[in-house]
């Protein structure tokens, strides 16, 4: 009997030097948080993508938790956000008491937009997050434009963007705060950990306080006071060194994890494109502003039955394609007074969108395959 295919969803990518990395961490009895790990990933950041200063956090949705404690959410306060997002962009805010009001996406992009935006603005309004699905940027001009107007906040769930573009400024740098994941789904991993980076310096100080459960700590350690106690609220956001000793390695071949990624990504959608004429199915689109990181390939069928008809056909055959987020709008958790509006492209997304398998180990013939599948789908 011939050896039946099985192509995974993803499969996490080591770089080699973790378990040194981690053995270091360890001989050194350094193990807590804040030490010489943390501090290389984080000062690696901020000399790559000039953000102006990074926390490491055990995940994207503590640095997502953080930010809405900095911007200071009050019950009642209004955020707004895609509602075709993964639940830690909404629930962050909704810990603090925030009103969750769902912006729709674009016909033909994933991601929220100034016009999307706008008229979600009124007086109880405090803050904008946005998410760059698969890695590709919003339209961040329009978006910074209408918040200072309305003075308001600006996050950017970048949970999926490390190393994407916007006009060739790194996602990231551009709100007043981002937040990244680096689960083992993602581009750059450490297993669960994330990380909070803060563009605008009125939050400096305050973010390392709640960083560090609540005291000046870290101010203690650089000298600036004599004795550290409870200053502020705060929580257990930062992770153990072993988590950045292990993500450091990662960042030591981000490089070549990028360009790997990037390859399979354009293999897949070179090969693709023709589909595109005969058969009703669209290939992800990247506006010109973007420039992606290959985090997501994904198809956007014609229907949900088609979709989910094209998942089983491929599953048939060995290969682990996957749907997305369910709409939140639409969440059992909200109960029907939100459940009953209307974000049709959201919704679209949310019912004909397909990933396929993208990961480094994923050789070409394996994509080869995968493709040969997806047009015997379209043309049987
Ligand atoms: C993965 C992801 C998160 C959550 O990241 P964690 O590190 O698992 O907390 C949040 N938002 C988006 C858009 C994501 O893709």
């Amino acid at each position: 009997m011939k050896n039946k295919t099985f192509i995974g969803f993803n499969k996490p990518f080591l770089a080699g030097n973790e378990l040194t990395y981690i053995q270091q961490a360890v001989s050194e009895k350094h193990i807590s948080g804040n030490g010489k790990f943390t501090k290389l990933c984080q000062s690696f950041f901020e000399k790559r993508y000039g953000f102006k200063k990074c926390l490491l956090t055990t995940s994207c949705t503590d640095a997502l938790e953080m930010a809405a404690l900095l911007i200071n959410i009050q019950q009642g306060d209004e955020v707004i956000i895609p509602s075709f997002t993964f639940v830690s962009t909404a629930n962050a805010f909704v810990l603090r008491g925030a009103k969750i009001v769902f912006a729709d996406s674009q016909s033909n992009n994933p991601n929220i937009s100034a016009e999307t935006i706008a008229p979600l603005i009124n007086a109880r309004t405090k803050a904008i997050v946005v998410v760059h699905y698969a890695g590709v940027a919003c339209d961040m001009d329009p978006v910074m434009d209408l918040a200072n107007q309305h003075k308001l906040w600006v996050i950017e769930d970048a949970a999926q963007a490390i190393d994407s573009y916007y006009k060739s400024r790194p996602l990231g740098s551009i709100g007043h705060l981002a937040a990244f994941s680096f689960h083992e789904t993602k581009n750059i991993i450490s297993g669960e950990g994330g990380m909070l980076v803060i563009n605008d310096d009125r939050f400096f100080d305050r973010s390392e306080i709640l960083w560090e459960k609540g005291t000046n700590r870290s101010a203690f350690f650089k000298g600036e006071v004599d004795k550290y106690g409870w200053v502020d609220v705060g929580s257990s956001f930062l992770p153990s060194e072993i988590i950045a000793a292990f993500l450091y390695a990662q960042l030591e071949c981000l490089e070549s994890i990028q360009a790997k990624r990037k390859a399979k990504w354009k293999q897949y959608f070179e090969k693709l494109t023709p589909l595109q004429e005969g058969a009703n199915v669209k290939l992800p689109h990247t506006p010109t502003y973007a420039s992606g990181n290959a985090h997501i390939f994904y198809l956007v069928c014609d229907s949900e039955t088609q979709r989910d008809a094209l998942i089983a056909f491929l599953k048939d055959l060995g290969i682990h394609a996957v749907f997305h987020y369910q709409v939140l709008h639409q969440a059992e958790f909200l109960g029907a007074t939100q459940n009953n509006i209307s974000l049709p492209h959201a919704e679209a997304f949310s019912k004909k969108l397909l990933r396929l398998p993208l990961y480094i180990e994923l050789d070409p013939t394996e994509i080869t395959f995968i493709v040969n599948s997806i047009r015997q789908f379209f043309t049987s």
